[in-house]
Order: C-alpha cells, then structure tokens, then sequence
C-alpha cells in the first residue's frame, strides 16, 4: 500500500504569522495516521517553519534547489543547506520554474540528481499545457518529462522520488482535472515506470495538484492512481489544508 501523501506549496506567498498559523493549527489537531503531510513555505520561513512544525508529523520541503554544490551562485540554495533545516522534499520541474525560470529537462535533472545526492526527495512535477492536451499531446509531453528525469537515475535514485502529474491549465485557475482525465494521466505514468521496474510503479506516490481544494480532494484522492495531492493555493488556508488532509485518511 503507498501512503497518501498530501503536500502544501505555498509558493511566493504566506508569512511569519502564516507560519506560525499553521503550527498551531497542526499541534491542535490530529492528522490521520495514515496520511503523510508536508508544507513548502518560501525559503525565509524554513527555519520558522521548522521551528513551528516541531512535535508535529507535518514534515518541511522547499520549492527549489540549486544544482550546484556551492560558490559563486547568488540567490542559490544549495540542497546541504535545506537539509540543514530538515528539510525532507524539494520540489523540481514546476510549471512556473519551467515556464518563467526556463528550466529545462536538463536543469531538472540536475536538480533532482543534487537533491538525492544530498538525502533529500524530489518531488519531479510533471505537466501539459492547454495547447498541448487539445493537441492531443498529454501523454506524449507528460512521459517526455518523466523520462528525462528517470532516464537520467538509476534503479536505486528511481525508487526515492515522488511524482506530481500537474495540468498547467488547472494550477491556480480554478479549473480542475476531473478525476478520470486525472487517473487516466497517473495510470500512463504507472505503466511507463513499470517498464523500468514493476517494483518502482507498485511503490512509487504519483500526486495530483491542480486547484486541489478542500471540496474536490475526496473524489481525486479516490481514484486507484492517485497517492496525493500538491495543493497551491488551498494550503495557504489553515482550515481548507486540514480539511484535505483528513480527506486524504
Ligand atoms: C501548484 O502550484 O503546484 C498548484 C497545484 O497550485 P494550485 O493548487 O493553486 O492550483
């Protein structure tokens, strides 16, 4: 059984108080033991974060990484430096790095590679544009993405990451994948990943994140392919991320 994993991305948005929010909120209530939780705040707050999350089993990620070690990289975080906070995920290959921060394939994989050298878990996002699926090109461009980070790993690098399958057409616009065009995405990832290793597809999470909220989570969640879910603009609610979380349980 692969433990559902619900993961909060803040992006470029919260606060000191936000933070402190949210560790209250998550030491007042419960988490379903069978549901693993993690919030990504921007990287000024990991520390704040970290300390707030303390006694809690919400674990820490963060939005990106360098992929260089260390140097002459302003404005870099190296993957060393988050684990120092304890960070335990890291997201790479969002749609907003890909598009505005021209991060390729290869930066992708850079990165992904950097974050498992340093014990951390890519959480590798993966996505087609509303072009491209009225194209008829989903699964083409969503597996390209795949491959060229799997590709890039070996067997034992494979079994550590996490994979987000994140329509650019529904992140932050309200628009959701209906579960079956959803399932239908994480199933042609599964089967791709059982052609590496039938082990890798049985175990590895697949999330779904596009305009995830509290009132549709329950029916994505359900479907077999779904492990999870990568929530925006949701986990900026106290309320609203909880609920996900008890639905994913
Ligand atoms: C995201 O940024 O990964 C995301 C899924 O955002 P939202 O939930 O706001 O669509």
């Amino acid at each position: 059984m692969r433990m559902p994993l619900i993961v909060g991305n803040w992006k470029m948005n919260g606060s000191l108080e936000l933070v402190e929010q949210f560790g209250t909120a998550f030491a007042e209530t419960g988490l379903p033991s069978s549901v693993e939780v993690a919030l990504i705040p921007p990287a000024p707050y990991l520390a704040a974060m970290q300390a707030a999350l303390a006694g809690t089993p919400v674990a820490l990620g963060a939005q990106t990484l360098s992929p260089e070690p260390k140097g002459a990289h302003t404005g870099e975080i190296s993957a060393a430096m988050l684990d120092e906070f304890d960070v335990r995920y890291v997201l790479v290959g969002h749609s907003e790095r890909r598009s505005m921060y021209h991060e390729d394939d290869a930066a992708v994989l850079a990165r992904a590679k950097a974050a498992l050298a340093a014990g951390l878990v890519p959480v590798l996002c993966v996505g087609e544009t509303l072009e491209q699926r009225e194209a008829g090109q989903t699964e083409a461009v969503v597996l390209g993405q795949l491959e060229a980070v799997f590709d890039g790993l070996d067997d034992e690098q494979r079994k550590r990451l996490v994979v987000a399958y994140e329509p650019v057409w529904a992140i932050g616009t309200g628009r959701t994948a209906t579960p079956s065009q959803a399932q239908e995405v994480h199933a042609a990832i599964r089967a791709r990943l059982g052609e590496y290793d039938g082990d890798l597809a049985e175990k590895l999470r697949l999330l779904y994140g596009g305009s995830m909220k509290a009132d549709n989570a329950a029916e994505l969640l359900a479907e077999p392919d779904i492990d999870g879910g990568l929530i925006g603009g949701a986990s900026l609610k106290t309320n609203e991320f909880l609920a996900i979380c008890q639905s994913a349980g």
